[in-house]
């Protein structure tokens, strides 16, 4: 593949799967992330991949911050092709115990820091040809979720970002999906999921198993790839096992 993308959260979980996915697709691929300890896990398991992957420590709500990131991604590694918003955080509180300073905090990262990456590569991106940027969403942006107040908040508003974002971005050539990963067994859902919760999924969702970070990187690779994704903006796909899809189901 010609060019570059870059991957926000791309030292865990999801983004790293989709790093190292992009690699192997014969992308160059810069991650950025805020945790030292994954970046530096990370820079080792990619290793082998020498110069084609960088992760540099960059904090997606600091505009500046993105800006000089996008930059320096386009002028070191080739005209920015593709964009994979996977950085964010994840709350499962009751409305109650959740307070306005957690609420805007979530909203913060998950929703204006998509924006603000979204809006710096989009700069970059329309003098060069256009590309594709994908958000992650959650299917706690597309179902009312027990203890997702703020997340689900956060994740919803990707789903809607993404609409617009898609549409004022269209005659740049620039295409905006988002994928809704259901349950994913990353760092993020084991420390999110008790027992109690984890039991609760596996019964409510229609294949009985929760994904691996891998299952959710076909769907973005799709979205990404300018021939096969020619014709879809605007549009969210849900990598969730059924969830989104079920209502009643045996148990
Ligand atoms: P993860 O915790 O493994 O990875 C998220 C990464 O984002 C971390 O490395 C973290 O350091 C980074 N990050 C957080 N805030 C940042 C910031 N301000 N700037 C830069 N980097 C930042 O989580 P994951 O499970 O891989 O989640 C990836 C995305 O997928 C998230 O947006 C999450 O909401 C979404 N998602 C995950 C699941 C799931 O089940 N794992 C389900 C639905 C949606």
């Amino acid at each position: 593949m010609e060019g570059s993308v870059i991957v926000t959260g791309g030292a865990s979980g999801i983004g790293l799967a989709v790093v190292e996915t992009l690699l192997g697709e014969g992308w160059r691929v810069v991650a950025l992330d805020l945790a030292a300890d994954s970046i530096a896990k990370a820079r080792e398991h990619l290793a082998a991949h020498g110069e084609r992957v960088r992760f540099e420590t960059v904090d997606i709500t600091e505009e500046s911050a993105v800006a000089a990131a996008v930059a320096r991604t386009a002028a070191d590694f080739g005209p920015l092709k593709g964009v994979v918003n996977s950085a964010g955080i994840a709350r499962d509180i009751p409305a109650f115990d959740t307070s306005v300073e957690l609420f805007r905090k979530v909203l913060d990262i998950n929703l204006v820091g998509s924006f603000v990456v979204a809006r710096e590569a989009a700069k970059a991106m329309r003098e060069t040809g256009g590309g594709s940027i994908v958000n992650i969403a959650s299917v706690s942006g597309l179902r009312g979720n027990l203890g997702r107040s703020a997340y689900g908040a956060s994740k919803g508003g990707v789903v809607t970002l993404t609409k617009i974002l898609a549409v004022e971005f269209a005659p740049l050539g620039i295409r905006v999906n988002a994928v809704a990963p259901g349950p994913i067994e990353t760092p993020l859902v084991r420390e999110l999921l008790t027992a109690e919760t984890r039991a609760a999924w596996l019964k409510t969702l229609p294949l009985r198993r929760t994904g691996t970070p891998q299952e959710v990187c076909g769907a973005i690779s799709f979205l990404l790839d300018e021939q096969a994704s020619s014709y879809v903006t605007g549009e969210t796909i849900a990598v969730d096992g059924g969830f989104s899809a079920g209502g009643l189901i045996n148990v």
